[in-house]
């Protein structure tokens, strides 16, 4: 029996992780549940697997929650509660799927703590990768990929070294704009940048997928989980999203990970690691689907993939800025103040104006996603 800690217990990746729990209730014990603002959502979920201990953004909330739940369930509030869920006794692994950077001083928390953790955030690993590695490297414990790209070629790799691998190769469905001529980007909608051909995913993970961003981001993360340089992470567009990503070893010789597409498959293999369980809630049936077929990205419509591509490559404070220019920028996108060509333009502009600290120091990442935030809203 593990007893798991999820931050982020409401959003997409959070839900699907209950339900994971909920498929293997003999293995997976819920002791910790934080959430933003949905109170109603947590409280049900409260009811269902009665935690030792809940977590919301907003104190008024946690009040209400507090006179809700038993006295068997302690309360939390905002940052501070979620160090507290992140380091809670009992617990042997803590899942992060906060949208954003917030989950980085948890996961820190978590690993100093002695916990292993499962990362949906990329962010995290995007931001502060070489500190959180070297953080759990120090204090022998696990740091498991939740992104579905991340857990294929985690699976792939299957403990061969670093030195067995020639590539990795990133798997990318190429978004809802794939195949959108670029005389057409000028005037691409929110709307249209919400519909995802393949996954059904968070607001801000959706948009990065149609910018091409989200798999920027996942080669920087990619550079950090499995300690390679970035000119050997690459990326391939494969429509299907079957393929969940691969390795290319040394002898040439190529392994994927395939199923259909369902965030369950990799959320269970980070709980159960190392063990592979029995689940039946994924069915690959190849020859219904016909045919996987792949392309090189097409990197002058899609410019976020030669930019998370540098930012891997110079490192020190860049990615951190990458990834707080574009959340500042999805989000004035989302609220139609920015255009779709005016997020990777505003992050292009916000990192040619960074002077780049090299191995920085976590207060020194610190200052360097909040002089972003600034830049790239000014
Ligand atoms: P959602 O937007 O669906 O969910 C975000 C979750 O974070 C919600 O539970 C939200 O709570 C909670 N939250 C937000 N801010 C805070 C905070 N300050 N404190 C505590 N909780 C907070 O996002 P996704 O599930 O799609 O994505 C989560 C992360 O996982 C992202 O980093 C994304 O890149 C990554 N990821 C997602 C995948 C997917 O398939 N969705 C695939 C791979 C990676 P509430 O709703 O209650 O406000």
């Amino acid at each position: 029996m593990k007893n798991v800690v999820v931050l982020g217990c409401t959003g997409s990746i959070g839900t699907s992780t209950l339900k994971v729990a909920e498929d293997l209730p003999d293995r997976l014990r819920l002791v910790g549940l934080a959430a933003g603002n949905n109170l109603e959502l947590l409280l049900e979920q409260a009811r269902r697997h009665q935690p030792a201990a809940l977590c919301l953004m907003d104190e008024a909330k946690a009040r209400v929650a507090r006179d809700t739940v038993g006295f068997a369930t302690e309360v939390y509030a905002g940052a501070e509660g979620l160090l507290r869920l992140a380091t809670l006794p009992g617990a042997d692994i803590v899942l992060i799927a906060i949208v954003g950077t917030a989950g980085l001083a948890p996961a820190l928390a978590a690993i100093r703590a002695g916990k292993d953790i499962a990362i949906a955030s990329k962010e995290i690993l995007v931001m502060a990768g070489e500190t959180v590695m070297s953080e759990a490297r120090k204090h022998g414990v696990r740091v498991l990929a939740v992104d579905s790209e991340h857990s294929a070629i985690f699976q792939c790799l299957d403990g061969k070294p670093g030195n067995s691998v020639r590539n990795l190769w990133l798997t990318a469905s190429g978004g809802p704009f794939r195949t959108t001529p670029a005389a057409e980007f000028p005037d691409l909608t929110v709307e249209r940048a919400l519909k995802h051909p393949s996954w059904v995913m968070g607001r801000k993970i959706t948009i990065d997928s149609a910018t091409l961003f989200n798999k920027g981001l996942e080669m920087i993360e990619a550079r950090w989980l499995f300690d390679i340089e970035m000119a050997r992470v690459k990326v391939v567009v494969h429509p299907q999203s079957v393929v969940h990503s691969m390795v290319e070893f040394v002898d040439g010789s190529l392994i994927a990970q395939l199923s259909t597409p369902d965030m369950c498959l990799p959320i269970q293999y980070a709980l159960t690691y190392p063990e592979r369980v029995r689940s039946e809630r994924v069915q690959t049936d190849l020859a219904k689907l016909g045919s996987l077929t792949f392309e090189t990205p097409d990197t002058a419509r899609f410019p976020a993939l030669d930019l998370a591509r540098r930012a891997g490559e110079v490192g020190g404070t860049l990615p951190a800025v990458l990834n707080a220019a574009n959340e500042v920028a999805v989000d004035a996108f989302v609220a139609r103040r920015l255009s779709f060509l005016g997020i990777t333009e505003t992050v292009r502009r916000v990192m040619d104006a960074h002077a780049v600290v090299a191995h920085p120091t976590l207060p020194e990442l610190l200052a360097a996603d909040a002089w972003a935030r600034t830049e790239a809203a000014r």
